[in-house]
């Protein structure tokens, strides 16, 4: 799999993040419609060529990214800056877990006005509190994030940090279920 980024070398779309077999990135390769920024110790070969296989490729044409972000966990903790809703801290995404505002158990909602990101230390603490619990209000009121919104808070990023740990976000970007 290879992570496609736009021709400003910004992931294609976070919505879902795009990803394309290597198959389909070493032909773009060949057709010269994207350039190579980073590669995997795998080499291909074949009788004709052989090649490392991109890891992250970058199109040369800009394309216009504009539709609706998908529900996902990883664009819930991009809309929340992969920041605790609770405690305000940032955390890494694997320590990072979603929590419904108003509890499953008391008839919440999974959808992007219901789910926040929290540590598990918050999530924990909080359990099936109903809002305001203990004091444990989320920060800023959940909504549906624009697809500009997502690529503004992914741009408050160091450039590599989306890039250098793409895998992990896989596993993060499944579309929720209501
Ligand atoms: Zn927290």
């Amino acid at each position: 799999m290879a992570l496609v980024l736009n021709a400003d070398f910004r992931p294609l779309s976070y919505f879902p993040l795009s990803l394309w077999c290597w198959q389909d990135a070493v032909k773009a390769v060949f057709l010269d419609r994207v350039s190579i920024v980073h590669e995997y110790e795998t080499v291909v070969r074949s009788p004709s060529f052989e090649m490392r296989l991109p890891s992250v490729i970058a199109l040369k044409e800009y394309v216009e990214a504009s539709r609706k972000p998908a529900f996902t966990r990883f664009n819930v903790f991009l809309r929340d800056k992969f920041s605790c809703q609770y405690c305000g801290d940032r955390f890494q995404a694997h320590e990072l877990t979603f929590d419904h505002v108003l509890p499953r158990s008391r008839g919440g909602h999974t959808t992007w006005w219901n789910v926040v990101t929290a540590c598990s230390g918050c999530n924990l603490s909080k359990g099936d509190g109903l809002p305001g619990f203990h004091g444990m209000t989320p920060v800023s009121r959940p909504r549906e994030p624009t697809a500009w919104q997502l690529l503004e808070n992914g741009r408050a990023f160091p450039p590599n940090y989306l890039h250098e740990s793409w895998l992990d976000y896989l596993y993060w970007d499944i579309e929720l279920e209501e």
